[in-house]
């Protein structure tokens, strides 16, 4: 019998040791923070995707009283994005996050498990790596790919 291991790299980065292109994108994924719709679990998520057109587009949570029919921002982001800019390519995402007190998380949040899912289909239209961002008040964490938070993932690819 053989084990196989499955690692992660992550780099943690502070906001200022990053690039000014990575520091617009964390400033519009903090600030669609604010455009989330929220009553039922008040935890307020944005994202903001760069695009190869060298537009960014943004998402923020959406719930509502029904809540399975609510949808997170890293699905408003990319699915608005593939819907508006079809032919560009996702490069790179970033997540942030205020909780229930108003103020940016601590630690860097991770998208769900569906968002994992609907995030690596754009990253296999993409033909190539979607750096992902996570964003907490302090360190950011940059991981290569969305692969990187989907082991063994599904695909028919
Ligand atoms: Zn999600």
């Amino acid at each position: 019998m053989k084990q196989l291991s499955i690692t992660t790299a992550i780099q943690v980065a502070e906001y200022n040791e990053l690039s000014e292109q990575d520091r617009a994108l964390v400033d519009a994924a903090r600030e669609a923070t604010h455009r989330s719709y929220a009553p039922y679990s008040h935890f307020n998520v944005g994202a903001a995707i760069a695009l190869d057109n060298g537009e960014i587009v943004t998402g923020a949570n959406q719930e509502n009283v029904a809540y399975p029919s609510g949808t997170c921002a890293e699905r408003t982001a990319c699915f608005y994005a593939h819907a508006r800019y079809p032919e560009a390519r996702f490069t790179t995402i970033a997540i942030a996050a205020r909780g229930t007190d108003g103020n940016e998380v601590t630690n860097p949040i991770a998208p769900c498990g569906a968002c994992r899912q609907a995030l690596l289909e754009y990253e296999i239209l993409a033909k190539g790596n979607v750096k992902v961002m996570l964003i907490g008040c302090n360190d950011i964490y940059i991981l290569d790919s969305v692969k990187s938070l989907l082991p063994l993932a599904f695909s028919e690819f």
